[in-house]
């Protein structure tokens, strides 16, 4: 039994990149860290921030990793996007959006596809084929009065490399020009703890988020009203989790410290 503040934890939220793995190498024992998970009756949801990997193509690389995850358990920032579109937009349509394959074919699931003759809105996300020409033509949309949304606002991501620009960078930009604040989809926004939320079965007091960084992860997570657990594997330092207000429930220096 895993409790925090007397408080048994049944289900908890993690992030991925930074917290499971950098790119392609796992930080930790993945089999036994699920083993524990299971073991301690806490039921998992993988949502990540990151727009640009598909749902097939996490439960694929979790499987690489050797374990198995359903569909259903994963949730990425494009599909917080698509979701949130369909509340604004419920029968679908013609989006001028600026990512990659995987946010449209997420956006193409729930009815929207690209147009640049009359779009209802700019969706975006990180675009590593980002050039001048998408920066001007989606800042000009956005200046016409389209609303503007935009995946997730990370700056940057972990990667064995060191840290490379990651989807806020580009948001930056399309804010800079456009003189237009996006309206987020993903973490920190309540929008993915939400749908976690709903597909656990379980209340946020008694659901942990875990995740490397306090203005995304953690941030969303406290906002939810779970419980949260900073890990040291990726973005945010001791010091920063420490002076963050309120401080994390958990600071860790990696993941399964939860079960040491
Ligand atoms: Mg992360």
């Amino acid at each position: 039994m895993l409790q925090i503040q007397n408080k048994v934890i049944k289900a908890a939220i993690l992030d991925m990149d930074g917290v499971l793995w950098r790119m392609n190498t796992p930080i930790i024992d993945l089999p036994k860290l699920f083993t524990n998970f299971e073991q301690h009756g806490i039921k998992v949801m993988l949502a990540t921030n990151n727009g640009t990997a598909t749902i097939d193509g996490y439960v694929k690389k979790l499987s690489g990793f050797g374990v198995e995850f359903d569909k259903t358990q994963v949730v990425t920032s494009a599909m917080a996007l698509a979701f949130l579109l369909k509340k604004h937009y419920p029968s679908g349509g013609p989006l001028y959006i600026l990512g990659e394959s995987a946010l449209i074919e997420t956006l193409a699931e729930l009815g929207f596809y690209h147009s640049e003759e009359k779009p209802l809105a700019v969706a975006a996300g990180l675009d590593r084929a980002f050039t001048y020409e998408k920066i001007k033509n989606a800042s000009l949309m956005i200046q016409k009065g389209l609303p503007f949304y935009f995946t997730n606002p990370d700056p940057t991501y972990p990667t064995p490399e060191g840290i490379i620009p990651g989807a806020g960078t580009l948001l930056a930009a399309l804010e800079t020009a456009s003189g237009v604040k996006a309206q987020l989809a993903g973490k920190p926004l309540p929008f993915l703890f939400e749908v976690c939320l709903e597909r656990l079965e379980c209340t946020a007091e008694e659901t942990l988020v875990v995740g490397d960084r306090l203005d995304t992860d953690i941030l969303g997570g406290q906002a939810s009203g779970c419980k949260t657990a900073l890990v040291l594997t990726g973005i945010s330092s001791r010091e920063e989790g420490e002076a963050w207000n309120p401080k994390p429930d958990l600071i860790l220096d990696k993941i399964s410290d939860l079960f040491d």
